[in-house]
């Protein structure tokens, strides 16, 4: 018998009823509020005709009634399909036309952008926030949804997004997981920025927090403000992304804070996308802890593994496979890296709507993760990149990553992408999207010097283009696959 995430609540709100569940603004929902608002909520969506197996929409931004729910689809038997609201209407339109849901909820209060795509829906409020909702009559679709909890989009980084269907298992897995690894429990609170329509966010914030009892600190937006007085506000635990901290970095340093004192942090960690030596050496230092490093993805429920380290250790690696999850490199005879394959209760059921390509990334229960990686000596993973981003320059393999670590440790350097280009000479050219404050006065040729004390010659980027921005997702992780297009006036 599998326990059901929504059990988890009501079986919180008789142990610890008046306990703090989630905090979103001046709103602070205790478990028995919690439970009773995701009760209503799943009549609601009941009454509108979801039932097992439909897919409810969530056009969302991380608050309480986002949260209140995904926990009521999973209640009325329903999948949940949170997407982030930062959307075009076209992008939502795909969507729709896609996960075919029964039912459309706009968490418009609490964002603009939702509000903006709602239409015409019908707004209502049931005491944890507005939101706007609309019936759909969806057409009959060819999936096996048996015990699908969520249907979660991939970030899209290297195409377009596609439906991964998580069960009830693999996200109890998961949430237990992360919550073990941080030995949460009641007396913490964790901060929650992360979006709960990415799988970090969900798995990893929103159900190891309920499974442990702790108290979530939703935030809609990203801010190093915000997130800077949140730490100093009885946060004890962060989970973000590497470009949080690089950003929450700079911040502190402009505020003249170059270390955080009398705090109750006492666990950070970084994931979903490569963390950048120097970053985690200058975060470990401002923190005054560890930054823990976590790899996973969508299709693995986010947890595949994690460092375990102490403050100060070089480490650069992923750490070694979390207990239940096992790991293996398909590398060629001698090749130095090869595809990182992995296998356990945390791979995903399948792609939705998608079984061609579910025959492709599943085989024999080991989910191709399309990432390159080796395994050092004490057992520890490395990625050093994705096997559709890697660059052959001159015969040589280049992989992003590094190039991006090196370019990232200049000072005046935001954050950076490096991706590769085919030239006339049916040879990749190393082109390279620097974030800066002042692109129009930045030094290119500075750091190209810079770069090129730090790369070998065939490493080195052959263009740099300083951007005041880059196309992120809204985790923060950078889309590269937009870059040519984003950029196309500047590549001419
Ligand atoms: P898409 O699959 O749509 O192109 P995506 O792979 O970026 O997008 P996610 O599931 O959000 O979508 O991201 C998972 C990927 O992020 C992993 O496959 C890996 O490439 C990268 N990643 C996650 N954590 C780490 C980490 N700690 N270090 C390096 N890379 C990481
Ligand atoms: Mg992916």
């Amino acid at each position: 018998e599998i326990q059901t995430i929504d059990s988890l609540i009501a079986g919180r709100a008789v142990a610890r009823p008046d306990a703090t569940a989630i905090i979103d603004g001046d709103r602070c929902c205790s478990f028995a509020a919690l439970d009773d608002h995701v009760t209503a909520a799943a009549g609601m969506l009941t009454a509108a005709g979801a039932g097992a197996g439909d897919r409810v929409l969530i056009v969302a931004e991380n608050s309480l009634v986002t949260a209140v729910f995904i926990f009521a689809c999973l209640r009325a038997g329903a999948i949940a399909v949170p997407v982030n609201a930062r959307m075009t209407a076209p992008e939502l339109a795909k969507v729709i036309d896609h996960a075919a849901p029964r039912v459309v909820i706009y968490t418009s209060g609490c964002s603009a952008e939702a509000q903006a795509l709602a239409g015409d829906a019908t707004p209502q409020d049931m005491g944890f926030g507005a939101f706007h909702m609309a019936k759909c009559d969806p057409k009959p679709v060819d999936a096996d949804t048996d015990d699908v909890a969520v249907i979660l989009y991939t970030t899209g980084t290297t195409g377009a997004p596609k439906g991964v269907m998580l069960t009830h298992a693999n996200l109890m897995f998961a949430g237990n997981l992360s919550a073990r690894i941080r030995e949460m429990g009641q007396r913490d609170r964790i901060y929650g920025v992360l979006p709960l329509t990415h799988v970090f966010g969900l798995a990893s914030v929103l159900i190891a927090s309920t499974i442990s009892g702790a108290t979530l600190q939703l935030e809609t937006r990203f801010s190093p403000a915000k997130l800077q007085a949140a730490l100093m506000d009885g946060v004890t635990i962060f989970p973000g992304v590497p470009q949080m901290h690089a950003l929450l970095m700079r911040h502190a340093a402009d505020q003249g804070t170059p270390r955080l004192t009398g705090s109750a942090l006492r666990y950070v960690s970084s994931g979903a996308a490569p963390l950048d030596p120097a970053w985690k050496a200058k975060a470990e230092a401002f923190y005054g802890l560890p930054l823990q490093n976590g790899y996973g993805m969508t299709e693995s429920t986010a947890g595949v593994s994690g460092t375990r380290n102490a403050i100060g250790d070089p480490d650069t690696s992923v750490g070694q496979p979390f207990d239940g999850v096992t790991v293996r490199i398909d590398a060629p005879e001698g090749a130095e890296a090869g595809e990182v394959l992995t296998r356990g209760p945390h791979v995903m059921k399948g792609y939705f709507r998608a079984p061609d390509l579910t025959a492709q990334t599943i085989r024999d229960g080991w989910l191709r993760t399309g990432d390159l990686g080796r395994f050092d000596a004490a057992g520890r993973l490395h990625i050093v990149g994705r096997a559709k981003e890697l660059i052959i320059r001159g015969g040589f393999n280049v992989y992003p990553p590094e190039v991006e670590a090196a370019l990232n440790d200049h000072a005046d350097v935001i954050q950076c992408a490096v991706i590769g280009a085919r030239n006339a000479s049916g040879d990749e050219d190393i082109l390279a999207f620097v974030q800066c404050r002042d692109p129009a006065a930045f030094d290119t040729v500075a750091l190209a010097t810079f770069a090129a004390a730090r790369l070998s010659g065939y490493k080195r980027p052959t263009r740099i283009f300083p951007v005041d921005s880059l196309p992120a997702a809204p985790t923060g992780k950078i889309l590269k696959h937009k870059l040519l297009d984003t950029f196309a006036d500047r590549l001419t």
